[in-house]
């Protein structure tokens, strides 16, 4: 398989190739250049995700140098459950719920485990190949960097150097960014996110520095982030399909739009997937472009579903590389409906979601009686609730615990260095 940029002025690459880029050189997005055909039967014999996934995965990988790997890299990312609980109502008179897909239980709670966990794999069995350490570079405010610095965590021939602004996330935040093992380095910095960012950017700018350190990037425009997601969708796809006789619709809590792309690009790929519809916080991108198809990006604002909020979502470019429609509907959902969702799901059903989930909850509430009666909906459930805690606990009026992979993060020691904004010193911080 060969890639593309979204640009088209730039020469082909194979996987490996485009997972080491990140970015295209003229500034675009890589693609697969064409699209494998799947059919149901094909899945028949990969009940597993691992399985599901090497399957799924193998003709996008095929003739690079992960190609041999890819099993064994699914096997190891893929090793914690996603399961599908349908949400029972309590009054048994109500309409039939949705199916709740929880995507949280990797190690560190959100679905961003897969794609990091996936991609850390993918970049070492390519170390192996061409004898030279990768660093990986990511400015953080969240939660992006806990899932890649445990992803990172034991991996040969990579290293990973998070940085994040200090005073600026929480306490639990810090912990989970700061309580790896080598090869992972944590860095707070003296300066805010944007600080942090521009600092990244720098590094990648100076030739040298990235040359001297093979300096890579895991954000979620990384082939290697948003191809294994897709494994999540295929499953519980696969399987509603086979329960129902009907391609489910998918619910999906988005910002980035890496989570939904994988989505998109399933069905393109002929996994039996029916409405794709996007649920996003006050952040108004999508859903004005959805409406007026205009697309104009423009700064974020801060919402309670903080994983999403995003002004210029960076997997835009991808969509609108392919034909129109692929995305059926975009609801917009503010700060007091997620709260109210919050509630009435926890006392209609005894479910506690994160305020992300809870987005995709009310959009499913958002949908016609008979959209909703015509397929099961399935609601990506992107992140446990306890790592949004403040903002669940006072709405359901309960405390929330922690499970045991966040529990583990908590016991575990932290430590961090520590550095002010210029690029000399993120330099020096690189050299040891
Ligand atoms: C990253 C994230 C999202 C948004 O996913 P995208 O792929 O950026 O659209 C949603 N919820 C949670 C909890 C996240 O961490």
């Amino acid at each position: 398989m060969m890639y593309r940029s979204t640009r088209g002025q730039a020469p082909l690459v194979d996987a490996g190739a485009a997972l080491r880029a990140g970015v295209a050189p003229d500034g675009g997005l890589y693609m697969p250049q064409e699209l494998p055909r799947f059919t149901a039967g094909d899945f028949s014999d990969t009940p597993d995700l691992p399985g599901l996934a090497a399957r799924l995965l193998a003709p996008f990988f095929a003739d690079s140098a992960i190609e041999t790997a890819l099993p064994s890299i699914c096997a190891d990312a893929f090793d914690f459950p996603c399961p599908r609980i349908p949400l029972a109502h309590t009054d048994n008179n109500a309409s039939p719920g949705p199916d709740i897909l929880e995507l949280f239980h990797g190690p560190t709670g959100a679905f961003k485990d897969f794609g990091a966990r996936f991609l850390f794999r993918a970049f070492a069995a390519l170390g192996q190949t061409t004898d030279r350490l990768v660093t990986v570079l990511v400015a953080t405010s969240g939660d992006t960097g806990g899932a890649v610095g445990c992803a990172a965590e034991g991996v040969a021939g990579t290293r990973a150097v998070i940085l994040f602004p200090a005073g600026r996330i929480s306490p639990f935040q810090e912990h989970q960014l700061c309580c790896w093992e080598p090869p992972v380095e944590a860095v707070r910095v003296s300066g805010d996110f944007d600080a942090c960012q521009a600092l990244v950017k720098a590094a990648f700018a100076d030739p040298d520095l990235a040359r001297r350190h093979n300096l890579t990037s895991a954000n979620s425009i990384s082939i290697g982030r948003f191809l294994p997601q897709m494994t999540y969708w295929a499953r519980a796809a696969l399987d509603v399909t086979a329960e129902t006789g009907t391609p489910p619709g998918l619910i999906i809590p988005t910002g980035n739009l890496g989570n939904a792309f994988a989505a998109v690009l399933a069905r393109a790929c002929g996994v039996p997937i029916g409405p794709i519809v996007l649920a996003t916080n006050a952040n108004a991108t999508l859903s004005d472009w959805h409406a007026s198809g205009q697309y104009e990006g423009r700064p974020s604002i801060a919402t309670l579903a903080n994983a999403m909020d995003v002004g210029t979502p960076s997997n835009f470019e991808r969509l609108a590389d392919l034909p129109p429609g692929q995305i059926e509907t975009v609801i917009r959902v503010n700060d007091d409906a997620i709260k109210a969702r919050l509630r009435a799901t926890f006392d209609q059903s005894a479910y506690i979601a994160c305020p992300h989930t809870a987005t995709a909850l009310e959009t499913f509430h958002t949908l016609d009686t008979d959209q909703r009666q015509a397929r099961r909906w399935i609601i990506g459930a992107t992140a446990h609730p306890s790592k949004f805690a403040d903002t669940v606990e006072p709405v359901i009026g309960q405390t929330v615990a922690l499970p045991p992979a966040l529990e583990a993060v908590l016991e575990r020691e932290a430590r961090c260095r520590e550095m002010g904004v210029a690029l000399p010193e993120l330099a020096g911080v690189l050299a040891r």
